[in-house]
């Protein structure tokens, strides 16, 4: 069966089809935004789908043309669903920041998405609507007739548009301007912006000089007094949020191991850089702060580790994810599943203990020789959807935890079961590590500094995952937990105090503080270097 339609029907149905079967997201927000209690109000929604039907039927008029339509609208047709899909689920909106997150997303990751559900909202809203528009004929008129009823659809379009703004012109600015999470949850223009916003950006960044910074890093004076090499530990955690920590007050045991451990310090107010890994993890890293933040910057300069590496100390990042973004491009660096442990590691994917099994000999090494060493370790952390995937059966302490990756299969009790397990899991994961640091005390000075690289949603304000727009980004996606621990020796030797900064660990800090900290830490110096931002300043003895 086919049928023949022409451009202009085509093209109405098409806009139809969009605005009303993949934006129920958008309408939803859209229509709770205005409590619709009265006739006027419910004229204002109505009045809100004619103008965006007449504006996305303006710009599809002018791309109806022969050879350009079809493949046009078939690329629509085979995105659009995935989109709907995300928003619907897990609350998402898109920017630029999800585009890239998207991008640069591992395969295993990308396979947790991946959900029968998903499925039918492919068929449903990409594969159907294909088969129907490929079984039609476009008709187009000769092409003068073709330009005159284009240019009195515009005309009269453009006409439509000009009435309704002059009547609601004020109250649309004000909805939008107020609620910027529209703009990213009308499809398709939301993903299509945002793609071109990435791509505009990745391509500005693309023959990128990387500038060296801190070039006149070097040891400084207290190095002279140090007689014994030190191990400094980075964990950067993924998608733990402060909230659910019980060290934090969370009213569940989530960190039962971490609080039998007196000398940890726990930072109770400690803020992300950004709502996701792509912007936090390079952030974390650069010396620049949140507000001048930009990834062509970040990529566009060199960061901690080169400074570290240049004042002499032995840097390596070991990666338990999706890669360090850039930040440890100059450095040594591996990735564990390029070495599967079987007891660890299951399709492809580790459980975070991977991260700890070369450190005892590591520190057999470094025991013998002069160097310090700092060490990143980059976990998987609290990744979702999957959070079950997580941590091994015998850290299954909430239950009924959520088995799939499908979150609205789960009741919010069984997600927050699955989301704090995953937790238990990196409480577990971050004592052994300092059990291990611990143990070899006497021999090498250790310290370990864990930061996690930004929050998560769980249902609240029915949102999930994370990587909203930092400025409405809810406090459970930025609050995130720090901790830090010493070793009595490497307290000495760096001249810092551990009570002393307990004191202090109630005072906000940010990511913003971890360049500037770890180079006071390490005692480089550097014109980089400002001490107002490092959080040690206070707490070392001169
Ligand atoms: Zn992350």
């Amino acid at each position: 069966m086919s049928w023949q339609l022409r451009s202009e029907r085509l093209t109405a149905l098409v806009v139809l089809f969009l605005l009303s079967a993949c934006n129920w997201v958008f309408w939803q927000k859209f229509i709770a935004l205005q409590q619709p209690d009265s006739l006027a109000a419910w004229l204002f929604i109505g009045v809100g789908f004619v103008f965006l039907f007449l504006v996305f039927n303006a710009i599809l008029t002018l791309l109806a043309l022969p050879y350009v339509f079809k493949p046009l609208i078939s690329l629509l047709l085979l995105i659009t669903p995935f989109v709907v899909y995300f928003m619907s689920q897990y609350g998402v909106m898109i920017n630029a920041e999800m585009i890239q997150n998207a991008a640069e997303t591992n395969h295993a990751e990308t396979r947790d998405l991946l959900t029968l559900k998903m499925l039918s909202y492919v068929v449903l809203l990409g594969v159907l609507p294909l088969i129907a528009l490929w079984r039609t004929k476009i008709e187009f008129r000769p092409f003068k007739q073709e330009l005159k009823v284009k240019s009195l659809i515009l005309t009269g379009s453009l006409l439509l548009l000009g009435v309704i703004a002059a009547g609601f012109y004020k109250d649309f600015a004000s909805v939008f301007r107020n609620h910027r999470e529209l703009k990213y949850l009308l499809t398709p223009s939301n993903y299509i912006q945002a793609s071109s916003t990435y791509l505009r950006k990745s391509a500005a960044l693309r023959p990128v000089e990387v500038k060296p910074i801190g070039e006149d890093a070097k040891q400084g004076a207290r190095w002279g007094k140090v007689t014994r090499p030190s191990l400094t530990v980075i964990v950067v955690g993924e998608t733990a949020r402060a909230a659910n920590f019980s060290l934090n007050d969370y009213e569940r045991e989530t960190n039962p191991q971490l609080k039998k451990i007196p000398e940890l310090i726990n930072f109770s107010d400690f803020r992300s850089c950004g709502t996701d890994t792509a912007v936090s993890v390079p952030c974390m890293f650069s010396m620049f702060e949140r507000n001048d933040y930009s990834d062509k910057l970040a990529k566009s300069h060199q960061g901690l580790l080169d400074i570290l590496q240049r004042a002499g100390l032995a840097v390596n990042w070991r990666d338990n994810q999706s890669g360090c973004k850039g930040t440890c491009d100059r450095v040594p660096n591996e990735q564990t599943s390029a070495q599967p442990d079987p007891a660890l590691c299951r399709d492809g994917e580790c459980w975070d203990e991977i991260l700890l099994k070369k450190i005892p000999q590591q520190l057999a090494q470094l025991a013998e020789g002069k160097q310090s060493a700092v060490l990143v370790l980059h976990m998987m952390g609290s990744h979702g959807p999957a959070y079950f995937k997580r941590y091994p059966d015998q850290f299954e302490r909430f239950k009924p935890a959520c088995k799939t990756n499908q979150l609205d299969k789960c009741s919010q009790g069984e997600i927050m079961n699955s989301y704090d397990n995953t937790l238990v899991y990196t409480d577990h994961v971050l004592a052994s590590l300092i059990q291990l640091l611990q143990g070899q005390q006497d021999k090498v000075d250790t310290a370990m500094v864990y930061v996690s690289d930004h929050g998560e949603s769980i249902g609240e304000r029915g949102l999930y995952l994370h990587g909203s727009p930092y400025v409405i980004a809810p406090d459970y996606q930025t609050h995130i937990p720090a901790l830090m621990w010493f070793s009595p020796q490497y307290q000495q030797s760096r001249g810092i105090s551990a009570s002393c900064l307990k004191q202090k660990a109630a005072q906000p800090y940010s990511h913003d503080n971890l360049f500037h900290s770890m180079l006071g830490l390490l005692d480089v110096s550097t014109k980089e270097y400002q001490s107002k931002l490092d959080l040690f300043a206070s707490c070392r003895q001169p």
